[in-house]
């Protein structure tokens, strides 16, 4: 849902797992806040560099200039007074203190829009994204479809042996998978066979 009307402050949160759409969402939404003449400045964590180091681009390559940032407090400072709308994307990477810096921004009229993984690998809630969307006046959940099913996929399963919260990567690292499909953790590699290269499974 966008929120089309009013000049107050608010919080939009487009939430899912990868392969689900949120970064094509969020630059959509940006897009149209451009059309309608807003002011918007784009964020992303610096970890985030798969695939441009200064724009946010979608797995289907919508793409949108953006501001590298290793922590949201750095918005403070890079922030022009005159910007109307901020998106953040992959703001699972953002750390904690992007929901104190996402209240502060809307209490002071500003539109934050904000993408991020809802859950880790293991199907774990993702901070600070269970905050955000407690705060939020606007919630997106969005679904991949099941790589192994091909139902509605919320999960992002990891296809790469490591023990890391976070390992950046895309095709044949990760694939969308359903509640039923999904195994917390790493897939036993015997049912890998589908994952071998060449073969591309993140088209959706
Ligand atoms: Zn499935």
């Amino acid at each position: 849902m966008d929120i089309v009307t009013g000049n107050i402050g608010w919080i939009e949160v487009v939430c899912g797992p990868m392969f689900s759409g949120k970064s094509e969402e969020l630059i959509r939404r940006l897009r149209r806040a451009k059309i309608a003449r807003k002011r918007v400045q784009v964020f992303k964590p610096v970890l985030d560099d798969r695939y441009s180091a200064d724009e946010i681009v979608s797995h289907s390559d919508c793409r949108m200039p953006s501001q590298v940032i290793k922590d949201a407090r750095e918005v403070l400072n890079l922030l022009d007074w005159r910007t109307q709308v901020i998106g953040f994307d992959e703001a699972n990477f953002l750390g904690p203190n992007l929901v104190e810096i996402a209240q502060q921004l809307a209490d002071s009229g500003k539109q934050v829009l904000i993408a991020g993984l809802d859950t880790d690998y293991l199907g774990r809630p993702f901070p600070p994204m269970p905050e955000l969307l407690a705060l939020a006046e606007s919630i997106t959940k969005t679904l991949a479809i099941c790589m192994r099913c091909g139902n509605p996929a919320k999960h992002t399963q990891r296809l790469v042996e490591s023990e890391e919260l976070i390992v950046v990567g895309a095709t044949g690292m990760y694939e969308a998978r359903c509640r039923r499909c999904f195994e917390p953790g790493i897939p036993k590699q015997e049912y890998l066979e589908f994952a071998k290269p060449g073969r591309d499974r993140h088209t959706v």
